[in-house]
């Protein structure tokens, strides 16, 4: 793993941040915490170098590292303020979840993959990122520490799991992309009332899928 913040990386960052400006990212915390965060320590050695492409690239199972103007189109979406609990489904490379840290949320990160969740829990901490780790099924949410003032799912759900909205506090947002393999559109639940919410819908995105634990 190439552990070196060049400056040459630190460029290429700042390209890549004026890159999803363009592209209709304005949140000016979400744009700080891109330009901070070295997504090259995040990738498999194969695509280090196109590490501030925009673009989503392979990393082990099977899955992916989300393309940075998604990572960063969710986490505007997701209006994280200083100190507020999120739940992340699909902890992948840990890149995201690093993000949100950024913005000051305490997360709770779930990976159903054993080995992307073993292989983060001993690099975030090393690179000094102390999210809570739990290795499981995402569709079930995190009963034990809910409620949750946001959640966030990085994998392509087929529909809205009712444990997700029941897990959210009142005021609290969901973002969640909505679809099946061939496209999702990134969708937003905010909870209103306890059986009240307000859905709204984002564009069209392409995740990997949310994999359930009957289907594994
Ligand atoms: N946020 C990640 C994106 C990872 S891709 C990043 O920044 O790198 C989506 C991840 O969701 C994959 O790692 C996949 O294994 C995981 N996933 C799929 N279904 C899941 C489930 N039911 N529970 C938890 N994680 C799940």
């Amino acid at each position: 793993m190439n552990m070196i913040d060049s400056y040459r990386h630190k460029g290429l960052r700042k390209q890549l941040v004026e890159e999803i400006k363009r592209k209709g990212i304005r949140d000016e915390n979400v744009l700080a915490a891109i330009e901070k965060i070295p997504r090259h320590y995040f990738m498999n050695s194969s695509f280090i170098e196109f590490a501030y492409e925009d673009q989503a690239f392979p990393i082990d199972a099977g899955q992916t590292i989300s393309q940075p103007y998604t990572v960063a189109f969710q986490t505007e979406l997701l209006q994280v303020r200083k100190g507020d609990k999120v739940l992340e489904i699909g902890t992948g490379s840990g890149y995201q979840t690093t993000i949100l840290m950024e913005l000051g949320a305490k997360v709770y990160t779930i990976e159903r993959q054993k080995v992307l969740y073993d292989k983060v829990k001993s690099f975030l901490p090393s690179i000094g990122y102390k999210p809570k780790f739990f290795y499981g099924d995402g569709y079930l949410g995190l009963h034990a520490f809910a409620p949750f003032d946001r959640i966030l799912v990085t994998a392509g759900a087929p529909y809205i799991p009712e444990a997700l909205t029941s897990q959210l506090k009142i005021g609290g947002i969901l973002v969640i992309p909505v679809g099946d393999s061939m496209g999702q559109e990134m969708t937003t639940v905010y909870k209103k009332t306890e059986t009240e919410f307000e859905i709204k819908q984002w564009g069209g995105f392409r995740f990997v899928p949310l994999v359930g634990d009957s289907e594994r």
